[in-house]
């Protein structure tokens, strides 16, 4: 049920949190609130009963460095994690953050709301799944940890109990010397018109040794392709003619059986995408 008049708790502490969520686990968690309500479009927006607001708690705002990973608290906002963070985080993250806009969104906009968006996958999310990024999901006297791999079935629905939070996104740093990440279109408002295409690579002495890459097609799913990005790996630059027309003609084939996942316009952005990589890039 959902009417103009709702609860709303308002924790300070994560334990204070888990034991909310624990006794009302169909209330809400509103974050920065951004995605639950960007899209409304009534005088009156709906909004739900049972409101969980988590904003006032700062251990879900902590951001920290290790030799191995960075972590951030899902309460962070973007533009904090830009300005704390920038010279760690890995570029094409950064460049995908930038681009979420207006910025005054990205003040209010967290990273653990972004990844938890239950109907799409957005810009941030199809990044990190490249990164072997894990989440911390937190109930009242238990924790567990999930590969973002496996934060949705097949079927694009939220592994997350409703009794549990998302506490904290640990991000390991890899070896890419060569990230790039690119968008078309609003994935949160232009479902089927927006595209995003992310790449890391690793390149040493001219040797593709590591090679990734996802599309976001705006939709409950990411597409990427191990097979595609193999073609590539171990492969010396710059490519040969005759290795860069394979590879094209090899991804030209492979997309345009991707009538499910990617629309004709997706299709035709991403081939093209494809192209200038190929051509401009990896000369
Ligand atoms: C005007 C506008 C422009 C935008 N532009 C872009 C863009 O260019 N690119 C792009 O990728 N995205 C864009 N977005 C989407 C934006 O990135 C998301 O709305 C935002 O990241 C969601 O974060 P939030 O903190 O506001 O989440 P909320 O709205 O608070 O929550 C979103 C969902 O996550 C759940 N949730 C939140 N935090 C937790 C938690 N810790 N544990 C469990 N569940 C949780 C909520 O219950 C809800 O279901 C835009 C949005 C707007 C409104």
């Amino acid at each position: 049920m959902q009417g103009i008049y709702s609860h709303i708790f308002y924790p300070s502490t994560l334990n204070e949190l888990l034991n909310l969520k624990n006794k009302n686990p169909d209330a809400v968690v509103w974050s920065g609130g951004t995605g639950l309500m960007g899209k409304q479009k009534r005088k009156i927006p709906v909004i739900p009963d049972n409101i969980i607001q988590i904003s006032k708690i700062s251990e879900l705002k902590k951001i920290r460095r290790t030799e191995r990973y960075l972590e951030i608290g899902a309460g962070a906002s973007i533009n904090k994690i830009l300005n704390v963070g920038q010279h760690v985080l890995p570029n094409a993250l950064a460049q995908a953050m930038k681009l979420i806009k207006p910025s005054t969104i990205r003040n209010m906009a967290t990273l653990g709301g972004h990844l938890c968006m239950p109907d799409k996958r957005l810009n941030l999310f199809s990044v990190m799944i490249l990164m072997d990024v894990s989440l911390e999901l937190k109930r009242a006297g238990g924790a567990r940890w999930i590969q973002l791999t496996r934060f949705f079935n097949k079927n694009g629905k939220i592994q997350l109990k409703n009794n549990e939070i998302l506490t904290r996104i640990r991000i390991p740093f890899g070896n890419w010397n060569w990230e790039l990440f690119k968008s078309d279109g609003n994935p949160f408002f232009d479902t089927g018109q927006a595209i995003s295409f992310c790449i890391l690579a690793e390149i040493q002495k001219g040797i593709i040794n590591d090679y990734r890459m996802v599309i976001g097609n705006s939709g409950k799913h990411t597409v990427r392709n191990i097979e595609m990005e193999s073609l590539l790996i171990g492969k010396k630059l710059p490519l040969s003619l005759k290795e860069s027309s394979f590879i094209v003609e090899k991804y030209k084939e492979w997309i345009k059986s991707q009538t499910m996942e990617l629309t004709p316009f997706q299709r035709d952005r991403t081939i093209r995408f494809i192209y200038w990589i190929l051509k401009e890039l990896l000369p």
